[in-house]
C-alpha cells in the first residue's frame, strides 16, 4: 500500500489527525507525553482507496530532545513514505524547529502537504495563511479535533498518492526486497558493509533524485537483491531519548517495503524484549522471516549453552524461521543467507492447489477430529488457499474451531509442506 507519513513537533495534533483520518476514535490511544507506543502503522481508507498511515507521534520528547527527535521523524518519513503530511500548529505559528524540518522536507522528491492545524473556525484562517512563509506551498487549514477541512485534505492527497506504493511498484518481478532489521548495535550496518563491500553494488541511486539513495541493490549468490532502507541503516540518528521508538518506527516502515526480513540477533547478549518485539512486527506485517545470529566469532562455550536455552524459550513461536549463524565482522557464513532467503521467499509465495488442500483436510480431520463442544462437533466443510505472500487459508466450518485446533491445523500444514520461513494465516468462515 502507498504510505502517508505524518510529521510535526510534539503537541501540534498529529495523533488527533491520525484518528480523524482513520475515522475511529479508538485507533490511536491517547498517550501520556513521552510514553512509547509500538504501533506506528495504520491501515486507512478514503473514497475506496487504501493506504498506510505512519504516525510518528508515538514518542514525544521533552523540550530538550525536540529538535533531534523531530528531525529523526522527518528523515524516516522522507525515506519511507510516498506522501508526507507536515503538521504545524496554526495558533502557535512556525517555530525554528518547524523551519529545520522544512529544510529536510524540501530535499525530498516526495509531495509534502503543509497542514495548519487547530483552525477550528473560519475566523482563524488568517493564521493558517501566515504559514505560506514556510515555503512549502499552500497551507491546508484543518481542525483535526473537529474534522474541519480534513475531507478536503484527503481528497487532495489522494490525487497525488500513487495507486501502488512507489516503493512496492516492482512487487511483481524485479529484485526481491529484503529488510535488515535488529536493535541498535546488532551489526546491521556491518552486515551491509560486508555484503556490499565484497560483492558488487549494482545500482546506487535507485531513488533517482538528488537525495541519498534509500535502497541498494546488491548482488549475492549470483542474484540481485534489493536491500530496503539502507539509508536508514547507514545514517545513524543519535538520540539520547526515544531511540527505541524510532527503531520501531523504522522497522515497521521498512517492513512495508520488504518481502522478507532478516532479523539480526546479537549472540553475545541476552535475547531481549526488543528482539522479540521486532520479530513480532515482522509477524504482524506478514513478511517472510530469516533469523541471523550475529557476532558468532565472539561466542564462547558458556554463553552458547544459555543461548540455546534462550532461543528455545523466547523464539519458539518462530521455530519455523531459517536460522543462520554469522559474523558480519569476519564474513563467516554470510553466503548461507542466500539459500535461507530463497527458502523463506519460496514458502511465502507458495500456493497449495485446492484439491490437495482438501485432501489434506480430510486426512487431518479423520486422524484427529475436533473435540466435542456442548455435544456438538464443529466440522470443516471445505477449505481453500485464499492468498499467498503470506499463505492465507480459509476454512469453511460449521462452528468456531478452538484455537488449539487451529494451531494443530497450522502445525500439520508445516509438517506436510514445510512453509519454512513464512507465517501462515488460517481464517474461518462459519456457516451456521
Ligand atoms: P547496527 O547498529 O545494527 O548497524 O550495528 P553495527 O553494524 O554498527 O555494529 C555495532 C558494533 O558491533 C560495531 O562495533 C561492530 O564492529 C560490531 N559488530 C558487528 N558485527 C559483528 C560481528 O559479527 N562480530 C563482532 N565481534 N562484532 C561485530
Amino acid at each position: 500500500l502507498p504510505v502517508v507519513a505524518i510529521v510535526g513537533r510534539p503537541n501540534v495534533g498529529k495523533s488527533a489527525l491520525v484518528n480523524r483520518i482513520l475515522g475511529r476514535r479508538e485507533a490511536v490511544v491517547e498517550d501520556t507525553p513521552g510514553v512509547t507506543r509500538d504501533r506506528v502503522n495504520y491501515k486507512a481508507e478514503w473514497n475506496d482507496r487504501r493506504f498506510t498511515v505512519v504516525d510518528t507521534g508515538g514518542w514525544e520528547p521533552d523540550a530538550k530532545g525536540i529538535d533531534a527527535s523531530v528531525a529523526a521523524q522527518a528523515e524516516i518519513a522522507i525515506d519511507l513514505s510516498d506522501v508526507v503530511i507536515f503538521v504545524v500548529d496554526a495558533m502557535v505559528g512556525a517555530t525554528a524547529t518547524d523551519e529545520q524540518v522544512v529544510k529536510l522536507l524540501r530535499k525530498t522528491g516526495r509531495p509534502v502537504f503543509l497542514v495548519a492545524n487547530k483552525v477550528d473556525d473560519a475566523r482563524q484562517e488568517p493564521e493558517a495563511a501566515a504559514l505560506w512563509n514556510l515555503g512549502l506551498g499552500e497551507p491546508h487549514p484543518v481542525s483535526a479535533i473537529h474534522g474541519r477541512g480534513v475531507a478536503d485534505l484527503l481528497d487532495k492527497i489522494l490525487k497525488v498518492l500513487p495507486q501502488v506504493s512507489a516503493v512496492a511498484k516492482d512487487e511483481f518481478g524485479g529484485p526481491r526486497r529484503v529488510a535488515i532489521l535488529g536493535r541498535p548495535n546488532v551489526g546491521k550496518s556491518s552486515l551491509l558493509n560486508k555484503t556490499a563491500g565484497e560483492e558488487r553494488v549494482v545500482v546506487n541511486d535507485l531513488a533517482g533524485t538528488t537525495r541519498d539513495p534509500v535502497d541498494e541493490q546488491i548482488e549475492l549468490g549470483g542474484k540481485i537483491w534489493r536491500f530496503v532502507d539502507t539509508a536508514g541503516i547507514r545514517r545513524r540518528v543519535h538520540l539520547s531519548q526515544g531511540a527505541d521508538f524510532y527503531a520501531s518506527l523504522r522497522t515497521s516502515t521498512a517492513l512495508e517495503k520488504a518481502e522478507v526480513a532478516v532479523v539480526l540477533i546479537d549472540v553475545t547478549e541476552v535475547i531481549s524484549e526488543q528482539d522479540v518485539r521486532i520479530i513480532d512486527l515482522v509477524l504482524e506485517s506478514g513478511r517472510a522471516l530469516v533469523l541471523a545470529f550475529n557476532k558468532w566469532d565472539q561466542l564462547d562455550d558458556e554463553r552458547r549453552k544459555y543461548l540455546e536455552r534462550e532461543i528455545e524459550q523466547d523464539l519458539s513461536h518462530v521455530s519455523w524461521a531459517p536460522r543462520v549463524n554469522i559474523s558480519a565482522r569476519t564474513g563467516r557464513h554470510l553466503e548461507r543467507l542466500v539459500p535461507a532467503l530463497e527458502v523463506a521467499l519460496e514458502s511465502w509465495d507458495m500456493r497449495i492447489p485446492t484439491g490437495k488442500f482438501n485432501a489434506f483436510l480430510a486426512e487431518l480431520t479423520a486422524a484427529h477430529p475436533h473435540p466435542l463442544r456442548g455435544g456438538k462437533q464443529p466440522r470443516i466443510l471445505f477449505g481453500t488457499q485464499a492468498a499467498s505472500r503470506p499463505p492465507t487459508f480459509v476454512l469453511f466450518t460449521t462452528g468456531f474451531l478452538d484455537p488449539g485446533y487451529r494451531r494443530y491445523v497450522i502445525r500439520r500444514l508445516r509438517e506436510i509442506w514445510g512453509f519454512e520461513g513464512t507465517p501462515i494465516n488460517v481464517n474461518m468462515r462459519v456457516r451456521e
